[in-house]
């Protein structure tokens, strides 16, 4: 893989030989079909949005495109551009509550096509160094460095999501967060261009990056060389870990409030306030970990919100703290 940072002549070349020259909007044609038209890479029309996202709930997007590489990532987004459509890149959508209304525009996903992992040459005297592309599996990648006998990453074993939301995310788990195992991150910019942040240059805070509304197409991580069985045994444990404070079997998208800094963690205020087993139509506090919002099967997106604005409530009744959800609302 390794992206080459193109120049500005380089990118507009690429736009060039998309056919996206300046274009206008074609009288009878609606924006589908002169997508259609225009890119061919994977598009699914009218696609529910509760097959994309971990809380199994979010009514249809118009189209949901799955680029399967950078340069049909980049065409698409010029595509978009000249098109006018509103567009939201996802990763695994386990991060995301999507309302019933759905989505009027273009969900790009980066997934499984758009997922290689590189060793990068060089940089022995500070450690394995590994550029990720941003559709890849977080678990994939876990996995991949446990083999390869990389340490580091062991942490977001469990952790679901891609490498892109990952990295959006600042996911973390046990102490550690991604902005201590990346080095840079690769992003493609509004109009096209490609640029490589070094991760001092990023800010990175809690469960957060700022993106500045660009893409995330690739990372690079610095790690350590390790023993492989002890890392498969730290990935051991935290999975095990997971599986007894976390509930099992039900639909959700992991801890669904940030922690309030300086604070008792959120799970614990919900708890507090009562709320353990609370529930609004099939959107429930989980019993097993009060801040997993859990679907128990028949939840709308609107139950999941209702019970947001309800625990928030109580919880600032209670202890006069607000707070604020991680997930993301779409
Ligand atoms: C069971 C369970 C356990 C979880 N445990 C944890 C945990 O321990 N720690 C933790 O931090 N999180 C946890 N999560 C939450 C979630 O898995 C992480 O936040 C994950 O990193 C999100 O990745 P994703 O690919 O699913 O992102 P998505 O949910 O698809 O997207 C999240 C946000 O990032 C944006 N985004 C995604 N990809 C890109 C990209 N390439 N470029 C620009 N923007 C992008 C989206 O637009 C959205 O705003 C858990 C979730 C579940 C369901």
């Amino acid at each position: 893989m390794g992206y080459r940072l193109p120049d500005r002549a380089d990118m507009v070349r690429v736009w060039e030989l998309k056919g996206q020259r300046p274009m206008k909007k074609e009288v009878g044609k609606g924006w589908p079909e002169q997508l259609r038209d225009l890119w061919s890479g994977e598009i699914e029309w009218h696609s529910p949005m509760a097959r994309w996202c971990t809380l199994r709930v979010g009514g249809l997007a118009r189209g949901v495109a799955t680029p399967a590489s950078l340069e049909e990532l980049q065409s698409l987004l010029g595509v978009l551009a000249r098109l006018d459509v509103t567009w939201r890149v996802i990763g695994r959508g386990s991060n995301l509550l999507v309302s019933e209304a759905g989505y009027d525009g273009v969900i790009v996903m980066l997934g499984r096509k758009f997922a290689a992992i590189d060793k990068l040459a060089g940089g022995k005297e500070v450690g394995p160094r590994l550029q990720v592309e941003a559709g890849c599996s977080l678990m994939k990648l876990v996995n991949w460095c446990s083999a390869q006998g990389l340490a580091g990453l062991e942490f977001a074993a469990g952790i679901p999501g891609s490498v892109g939301g990952a990295v959006v995310m600042n996911a973390g788990a046990w102490g550690k967060e991604m902005s201590e195992v990346l080095s840079s991150v690769t992003f493609l910019g509004r109009s096209g261009e490609l640029l490589k942040r070094a991760k001092d240059d990023l800010a990175f805070t809690y469960r957060h990056l700022e993106t500045e509304g660009m893409v995330v197409v690739a990372a690079e991580f610095l790690l350590q060389a390790g023993d492989r069985k002890a890392i498969d045994k730290r990935c051991g444990q935290f999975l095990r870990d997971r599986k007894e404070k976390q509930p099992r079997g039900l639909a959700s998208a992991g801890s669904f409030f940030k922690n309030p800094p300086g604070l008792p963690a959120a799970g614990k205020l919900i708890q507090d306030a009562g709320l353990k087993g609370f529930r609004i139509g099939g959107a429930q506090v989980s019993e097993v970990h009060a801040n997993f919002l859990v679907n128990i099967g028949s939840a709308t997106a609107q139950d999941f919100l209702d019970l947001m604005g309800k625990v928030q409530e109580k919880v600032f009744e209670r202890f006069g703290i607000r707070l604020e959800p991680e997930v993301h609302l779409l």
